[in-house]
This record gives C-alpha cells, structure tokens and sequence, in this order.
C-alpha cells in the first residue's frame, strides 16, 4: 500500500509501482518542495532514499506537473537500483512520448535531454523523431483545422480473448442492427451544420464488415452526403472472415481510400487460441480482393499473443511484409479488464516481447516503412508500445489527428467520444454516447443534440 502526504502524487506513483509488479507492495512517500528542488523521499522496510529534482516552476499548474514528474522519477530510481530491472521508456507513463516531444518542442527546445533524464533509450528517442518527422506535413496541415469524424461499429463475429473493447457478439445484437443503422444515419445528417472541413473519416469497428452490404451502403451514403471535398475515407473492415468482393466494391463505389485487414497473427494455432474463426489462408484472400481495388491497406498484428514465440511472431510480421501494405501497425498485447485474458491471468509472460518489438523495427525499417504514430496503454506487455508503420507518403491522417489530438473529432454510435479541441490541442472538451445498445437507441436524440451544442 502507498502512503502519501500529497495526494495528488499517488496516481503517478502507482503508474510507477506497476510497471515493476510493486503495486501491493508497502511504500511510503513524504513529498517536500524547497526553492527550486523538489525532493521525494521514499521509504520501504525501514531505509529512506531521498531524490531531489530541481526545476524552476512558475505558477500553479507547472509546479503541480514539475511535482509529479518528481515523483515518478523518485520511484522510478528507486525501483530499478533495488530490482535491477529497467524499461525502454523509462518513468515515461501515462503520457503519449510524442506529446512531450511536441511541448519540449513548443518551448523551443529539444526533446532528447528531457526524454534521457527519464531514462527512455537513445533508441526509443529516436523512434519518436522519426515519428515526428513522418507526421509533419498532416500535423501542419490539420493543426487546430477541421475535423475528423469516427462512425462506431461495435459488432463483431465471436469475442477475441485478449479484447476488452465494447465490441457485441452478433448474435447477441443482430437484431438491433438495422435500428442502429438508422440511429447513425440519423446522427450523421445532424453534422452537416458544424463542419467545417472534413480531415478525414473513420469507420471502426469492431468488425465493421460484419454488417450486411445494404446496411454499409447506407453509411457510406450518409457519409458521402458530407463528405464532398473527397477527405480519406478509412473503412476498418476488420476480421479476413467477413470480406466479400460485393463489400469491397461498394467501398470502392462510394469512395473509401483505406481498408484494414486485420489478422493480428499468421499462425492458424494462435487464431484458434485467442477465439478467432479464421485462418491464415483467409487473410491472404482477404488482401488479395482488397488489393485488387487498389485501397491503401493496414495490416494490424499483435506482439506478445498466447504463448507465442518470437519465431512465431517473425513469421507473421515477414508474411504481412511479404504483402507490402501501405500500412503495418504492431501491437504490443495489452491486459485489460473487461477481457477473458485478464479474467485467466494477473500478469502476463512478457518474455520475448522485446525481442519481438526489436524484430519488428528492423525488419519494418528494411522494408522501406516509417514509423508514423505511436502510443503506449497501460498494462501493456513488457512496457511497450503500438507503432503503426507506413510507406512513404502512406500516412493515415486519421491516426496522426486522433493520437496527438490536434483537430476536433466528431464521434457517432455508441461507445463513441466525441472531442472538441481548441487552440491545436490546449483544450479538449469531451462528449461520450452509451455503450449498450439499447441504450445508445434511446438517448440518440438527446446525444445528437449534446453534440451539436458542443460543436455549434
Ligand atoms: S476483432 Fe477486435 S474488436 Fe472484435 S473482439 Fe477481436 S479484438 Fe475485439
């Protein structure tokens, strides 16, 4: 158990406490701000350690956020000389790498000595750059400009074991499809008065393809009614299994730019093992009708699944490679409650995931992509992160404007988070619909109009 004198450390430190399996463990943390130092003394078993940060900090706000990155650190140290253990993004928790690198960068100066001082390897630091130079002609051009718009599908076939996302089984929604369908079409017209200039669109999933062709068809009308300028147009379609010619040539009749296949791994076994009905071979298919309609295409794959080697992992990262999509994003596997993984497990095996991660940046590199997003989530295995990679030029702007969270975006469907940005990302105003379905059905008039004050 943590014991503090200043409360509003605590959540940083257990951030700290968990990336080393310490969360049950006795600490306790005597916080004291001297002139310029900012001095975290932490206690364990009767020995006190003392770490002293010093950092000018005017105002409030920056003393509050120069405390807490005092407390990280503080535990951080600490943790590491009494485990041995260490991370490749250091104290870095809780906040997206890129975003510190933007506001170092705002301040006019370099990332790469704040990022060192929390203990993030010169490797790490590098990805970042490059991640930074890929965005740089989206997020000049998106920057506090427009906005995005995210359609929520959140069905799919069966339950994946690892998800932990809202996703319904079909069969448990199917009869509240159509129904919902309306309930989108219905909150799609509704934006025509609060846009400005569309950036991109992005209908996720889920599964988006387990819904039928006239229920698609129907979106992408709603949409296209909007969508005048031709803005990318992502479909998520998802899961190889529920690829048709007929779906993908609608996509193409009504204007999509971008297809997700999304297999997550090339081993039939693993498939099987984390409640999947579909195999390798149907991925391959799955590429091949999408190619053919020349979409740009994401392949998703996930490092770190049941009980997979890094050979394992090699052979699927090679095959989505062997296809040159414009697009690959790893995953690093990721416990979260609300999935059947977590229910089975309180930690996962996360040996070989580095190597995994090392793999995938080299072999990715060789191969002509860029890194051009990333993000790491809590309880994600070995401390990791997810990378989406791309061609040259092949970057989704969808992704680079959700991730760094630099233009509004207007959210439909349930589970959706409408966000409202200003001034380029210095604040955000949120709106969440209902998960459930039902629910969702029932407040969709009052959503809509919640959306349209927050947007007006
Ligand atoms: S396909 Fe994706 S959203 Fe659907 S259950 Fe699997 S992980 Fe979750």
């Amino acid at each position: 158990m943590l014991s503090t004198n200043c409360e509003f450390l605590s959540a940083e430190i257990m951030d700290v406490l968990r990336l080393f399996g310490a969360e049950e463990e006795d600490f306790t943390h005597v916080f004291l701000r001297y002139g310029d130092d900012f001095i975290n003394t932490v206690t364990q078993g009767g020995r006190s350690v003392g770490y002293t940060f010093r950092q000018r900090a005017e105002g409030q706000l920056e003393y509050k956020r120069c405390a807490k990155r005092s407390a990280k650190l503080a535990f951080y140290e600490y943790l590491c000389e009494r485990t041995g253990k260490s991370f490749p993004w250091g104290a870095l928790t809780g906040i997206r790498p890129t975003k510190m690198a933007y506001a170092e960068l705002a301040e006019g100066r370099d990332f790469a000595p704040l990022f060192k001082r929390f203990f993030v390897t010169e490797e790490n630091t590098g990805i970042i750059r490059r991640v930074l130079a890929s965005q740089r002609g989206i997020y000049d051009r998106n920057r506090g400009k427009g906005e995005d718009i995210f359609v929520s599908l959140p069905f799919c076939p069966t339950k994946c074991e690892y998800c932990s996302f809202i996703t319904a089984p079909m069969p448990a929604v199917e009869r509240y499809i159509d129904d919902y369908v309306d309930a989108l079409v219905g909150e799609i017209e509704s934006l025509k008065p609060v846009l400005t200039r569309i950036n991109s669109v992005y209908i996720g999933g889920g599964t988006p393809f387990c819904l039928n062709n006239g229920q698609l068809t129907r979106i992408y009308a709603a949409i296209n009614a909007l969508n005048a300028g031709g803005a990318e147009f992502t479909v998520e379609a998802g899961r190889p299994d529920t690829f048709t010619d007929e779906k993908l040539a609608a996509c193409k009749d009504a204007g999509v730019t971008r297809i997700c296949v999304n297999p997550q791994s090339f081993s039939d076994g693993t498939l099987a093992k984390i409640g999947r009905r579909h195999t390798a071979a149907q991925t391959f298919a799955a590429y091949g009708m999408a190619a053919k309609y020349g979409f740009d295409i994401n392949i998703d794959l996930i490092a770190g699944l049941a009980d997979e080697t890094e050979a394992d992992f090699k052979r699927s990262l090679d095959a989505a490679i062997g296809l040159a999509p414009a697009n690959i994003t790893v995953h690093s596997l990721c416990l979260k409650s609300g999935s059947k993984l977590k229910e089975g497990t309180s930690r996962l095996d996360v040996s070989g995931i580095d190597g995994m991660i090392a793999y995938s940046r080299a072999a990715l590199t060789s191969a002509g992509y860029e890194p051009y997003y990333l993000y790491r989530q809590k309880y994600q295995a070995g401390a990791n992160e997810n990378t989406g990679w791309c061609k040259a030029g092949k970057e989704c702007a969808y992704n680079i404007d959700t991730m760094e969270e630099i233009c509004s975006n207007i959210a439909v469907g349930a589970g959706a988070i409408s966000k409202r940005v200003y001034g380029g990302g210095a604040r955000i105003e949120r709106l969440a619909s209902p998960k459930d379905i039902p629910t969702y059905l029932a407040k969709v008039k009052d959503i809509t109009a919640a959306r349209g004050e927050l947007f007006r």
